[in-house]
């Protein structure tokens, strides 16, 4: 395959595996992480923002000069407002206060409007999802060269794009032998695609959810109820309902994680192996860590390492924040 990438969207996907060292040594398992940090805009979300471009413009909905609307945790939003930059889009996002100062200061540093919102629960009007749902319908009028609402939480075309290209990057880099795939979910974009694809290929890999303390989703998969217990300081998984890209999910158990069991193993890997991931990962690696203790030795496992700790700086490794909430400080800070 040729190295030059032509454009941002030629540089979106085909990231490496990266074995993951302690991870492998606790449970006698190759457990691998998938380095989705290395897309061009630095997630895992890039792969949902081209997905749910191409949707659009497969649907003839916009065209240079128009808008994309979306409610994110950030990552989709730095992904959609990259992309529609190299495609001549605006980009309007509605987010969420309480997500970390580094994601709002680098959608506003690369041109997206950003508009905030105290956080709501779903069923409420003014929750983020819905208000820019509403704005983009608004704003219709107004642009002959379209504005799109990308709604990465029920638009298919999210788990349409993992299923396309996360899913066989996994199956032909493990060469067929992947035995478990364990991630979270905040839209279910990346379990949705992955496990279908994955469940394609062979029904026996097991599919687990990886889902952080203060999410619904773990005690629906296991109970069928969706009732949240605790809180969690991850950003951009957990959630409170089945969105239609969870809903294409083939899940064969959940593992319920903590702060308390996810920062430390990030702690580690920045420490020991030179990964300073986000917070999302902990609670993926964690997950992929119990799955190899349940699976046993000898299996391979792939979890998602979504993004960079650099995004969560001012949570991560911020001392007094840490210790107000009765979490693992690192010990060289
Ligand atoms: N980790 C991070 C850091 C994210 O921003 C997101 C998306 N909100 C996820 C994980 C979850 O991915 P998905 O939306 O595909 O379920």
């Amino acid at each position: 395959m040729s190295q030059i990438k032509n454009n941002f969207i030629e540089s979106v996907g085909n990231t490496p595996l990266i074995k993951l060292k302690a991870a492998s040594e606790i449970t006698g398992c190759n457990i691998y992480g998938k380095a989705e940090y290395l897309n061009p805009g630095g997630s895992v979300k890039d792969r949902a923002a081209l997905a749910l471009i191409k949707d659009a413009q497969e649907k003839k909905l916009i065209s240079e000069g128009g808008i994309v609307v979306e409610g994110t945790a950030g990552n989709t939003g730095i992904g959609l407002c990259l992309l529609g930059n190299s495609l001549g889009y605006k980009t309007i996002i509605v987010m969420n206060d309480n997500q970390t100062q580094e994601k709002k200061d680098t959608l506003k540093n690369i041109g997206a409007d950003l508009r905030l919102v105290p956080p709501k629960p779903y069923k409420d009007d003014g929750n983020y999802v819905k208000v820019a749902g509403r704005l983009a319908e608004e704003l219709k009028s107004t642009n002959n060269n379209g504005v799109v609402w990308a709604n990465q939480f029920d638009n298919t075309a999210n788990a349409k794009g993992h299923y396309e290209t996360t899913g066989p990057e996994i199956w032909e880099q493990t060469d067929g032998k992947v035995d478990g795939f364990v991630c979270a979910s905040g839209t279910g974009g990346t379990i949705g695609g992955v496990s279908k694809f994955l469940k394609e290929k062979n029904k026996n890999i097991k599919i687990y959810l990886s889902d952080p303390t203060g999410s619904a989703l773990y005690n629906h998969i296991m109970n069928g109820e969706l009732k949240a217990e605790g809180g969690s300081i991850t950003e951009g998984i957990g959630s409170s309902r089945i969105t239609k890209n969870f809903a294409e999910a083939k899940i064969d158990g959940a593992f319920s994680i903590s702060d308390q069991e996810s920062l430390p193993v990030l702690y580690d890997l920045i420490q020991n192996e030179g990964l300073s991931l986000g917070t999302s990962c902990g609670v993926n690696i964690a997950g992929a860590i119990r799955l190899g203790k349940e699976l046993g030795p000898g299996k391979t496992i792939v979890t998602i390492l979504c993004d960079r700790s650099d995004k969560y700086n001012s949570k991560m490794f911020n001392k007094s924040f840490l210790k107000e909430k009765n979490l693992p400080i690192p010990s060289w800070l």
